[in-house]
């Protein structure tokens, strides 16, 4: 009675999850996307920036290689060939997912979809009829307006930049700026951060956030902080920016990283009763279910944690409750998560503030060293991790680090975490010697206990 039992809105990674597994369980499932099939996260996000990360930390790594012994000669980057190589990867995993999705049985139209009624969508000129909609559309850049914002790019636009700015304004200091002003710095150019708070990435350990800032400035990056871009003007020889202080300075680009707003603009949404939170995100229940029984959505157009990983996990739990005997809700407990600075962050669990408010005694465990691979480097680049511990019942409720490989590092810590593991048990388990991570079973006594506020 319907085209298709699944019609999925939005190919990124939590879409294309569900439609997979849904067609695997026997559904008839289509999916549009009206960008590249793959999302933000492959195409214009996570996987490049990562490619980027790579790129830019080879500076320090020669660096470091001197200390070692190594006589590398002059060293060049050029931006063009990068750019090119990495282009050419992302078209390889866009072809994978078109791939995966057909090997699915999947239909894929490339092309925008809207909301028509509960249980209709329209695609370019077509009215397709579907048991089940799925809402996957993620985010967009949110830029604030300001005069001459035109003039700025967001990380939609960074990827496929002509020409390496030599001198780069990033505004705001969450993930993405924080990542792109360690890539570009490493990179070479000469790169400001103006941030309207303090210090950076607002909502992570207090410590890691000092750490991060002091580690930023030591490698060169400038910070603006308290400081806002108040007008945007285009000169003959860059982009002049006013500040709140009254300041200008010219800049050759200037990247908004000022959050991101769920894609649910001209979706169609109201023609078939969403509700919408009044920040545009869609509200769902425990099982992705939107308050119109045959909508649903995943991923970062809901009000969850807008993050890939979690979006794949509730496109798949979707998928598993709606097509199959089984009932399934994504957790979204312990989420451990990574900042691709340099150096990086990544925690689970609790920061301090956090367990203060929920537990009346919290011990902090930690250990703040200099990796082995500075020592001959000459990198005074240090690391830092922290254990914070439930006293009444001994369970590590956070775990937080920052220094080379943290992400690599806390990934294995966010098994124990997530587990509900005791600090007795960290102790218990034996070292990897020598290594960074063993610092996490080696804190014998706390640094100190902080009590409920
Ligand atoms: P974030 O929310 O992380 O940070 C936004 C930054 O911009 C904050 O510093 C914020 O300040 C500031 N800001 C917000 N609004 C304004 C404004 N009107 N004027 C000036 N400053 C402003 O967003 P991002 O854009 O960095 O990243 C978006 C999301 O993408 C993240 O939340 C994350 O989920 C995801 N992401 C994840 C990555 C990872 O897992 N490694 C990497 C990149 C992105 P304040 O702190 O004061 O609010």
């Amino acid at each position: 009675m319907y085209d298709y039992d699944l019609f999925v809105i939005g190919a990124g990674s939590g879409g294309v999850r569900a439609s997979r597994i849904a067609s695997s369980l026997g559904a008839k499932v289509a999916v549009a996307e009206e960008y590249r099939v793959g999302g933000t996260c492959v195409i214009r996000g996570c996987v490049p920036k990562k490619l980027m990360v790579y790129a830019s930390h080879f500076a320090e790594d020669f660096h470091l290689a001197e200390g070692f012994g190594w006589n590398l000669g002059e060293r060049s980057f050029n931006w063009q060939a990068f750019i090119a190589k990495k282009a050419a990867e992302i078209d390889r995993l866009n072809g994978l997912y078109l791939q995966t999705l057909g090997n699915a049985g999947v239909e894929v139209f490339e092309e925008r979809a809207t909301v028509h009624d509960q249980h209709t969508v329209k695609v370019g000129d077509k009215i397709i009829s579907a048991k089940k909609i799925l809402v996957a559309v993620g985010g967009t850049p949110y830029l604030p307006s300001l005069p001459g914002i035109e003039h700025a790019i967001s990380s939609n636009e960074v990827f496929h930049l002509k020409d390496q700015p030599k001198r780069l304004l990033v505004v705001g200091a969450g993930y993405i700026g924080v990542e792109f002003a360690g890539v570009f710095n490493g990179l070479g150019s000469n790169v400001t951060l103006a941030y309207r708070g303090d210090k950076v990435l607002r909502g992570f350990d207090e410590e890691l956030r000092d750490r991060l800032t002091h580690e930023m400035t030591q490698k060169g990056i400038k910070f603006l902080f308290e400081n806002n871009p108040t007008k945007i003007e285009k000169t003959d020889t860059g982009l002049l920016v006013h500040f709140d202080n009254a300041e200008q300075q010219e800049f050759d680009q200037v990247l908004f990283s000022t959050g991101r707003s769920p894609n649910t603009n001209g979706l169609g949404l109201e023609n078939a009763g969403v509700e919408l939170n009044n920040d545009g995100s869609i509200p769902v229940d425990d099982y992705s279910q939107t308050n119109v029984e045959s909508i649903f959505a995943v991923g970062d157009v809901t009000d969850r944690v807008p993050l890939t990983p979690v979006a794949i996990k509730e496109g798949h739990a979707f998928a598993l409750t709606e097509f199959s005997s089984q009932k399934v809700s994504p957790q979204h407990d312990n989420v451990a998560s990574a900042v691709f600075s340099q150096p990086p962050i990544a925690s689970v669990g609790l920061t301090e503030d956090e367990a203060k408010e929920h537990y009346d005694e919290v011990a902090v465990y930690k250990s703040d060293f200099k990796p082995m691979k500075h020592t001959l480097g000459g990198s005074e680049e240090r690391a830092l991790t922290k254990l914070l511990v439930d006293v009444k019942t001994d369970k590590v409720i956070g775990a937080h680090m920052i220094g080379l490989d943290a992400a690599e590092i806390i990934q294995g810590v966010a098994i124990a975490v997530k587990n509900g593991l005791t600090k007795a048990q960290f102790d218990a388990t034996v070292a990897i010697h020598p290594s960074s991570a063993e610092e996490f079973v080696l804190m014998p006594t706390p640094k100190y206990v902080l009590t409920k506020d």
